[in-house]
């Protein structure tokens, strides 16, 4: 796991440093997205903005993208290998209303919307809000 993660971050050129694999590592386990609180709380003793820069490099480098789900915290999770963070690339994101969590369904992509004359897509955020596999 460690080689491969530090593979993963070499790539995108992003020294391996201990802190970047640990974050990349509980993102990978969890399987799910997670807040800066959420990942915050898989630590002993950390500084918060220590996380939050790693987190910042990451996602400035399409190893993870931010959620804004709606719940006023933003959630990040792990991106697909080959990612660019392009409209093609995003995905449709699950909220469960019973546990609160936010989940990728990385198969289902943002449908294509016409947009009227003049304006040009650049990002979107798609949440459906449901109840999620383990709350049924
Ligand atoms: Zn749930
Ligand atoms: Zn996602």
């Amino acid at each position: 796991m460690k080689n491969e993660i530090d593979n993963k971050l070499k790539k995108k050129k992003i020294k391996p440093t201990a802190m970047r694999q640990l974050v990349y590592e509980i993102l990978h386990n969890q399987q799910k997205a997670m807040s800066l609180y959420e990942i915050e709380q898989q630590f002993d003793n950390v500084d918060r903005s220590t996380i939050f820069r790693t987190l910042k490099i990451f996602q400035y480098n399409c190893i993870i993208h931010s959620i804004d789900d709606g719940t006023g915290s933003v959630k990040y999770a792990l991106c697909k290998d080959g990612c660019a963070c392009n409209p093609a690339d995003l995905h449709v994101h699950f909220l469960c209303n019973k546990c609160g969590q936010t989940h990728c369904l990385k198969d289902l992509q943002i449908p294509k919307m016409d947009l009227p004359n003049g304006f040009s897509f650049k990002s979107a955020n798609f949440v459906i809000k449901g109840t999620c596999f383990n709350c049924k």
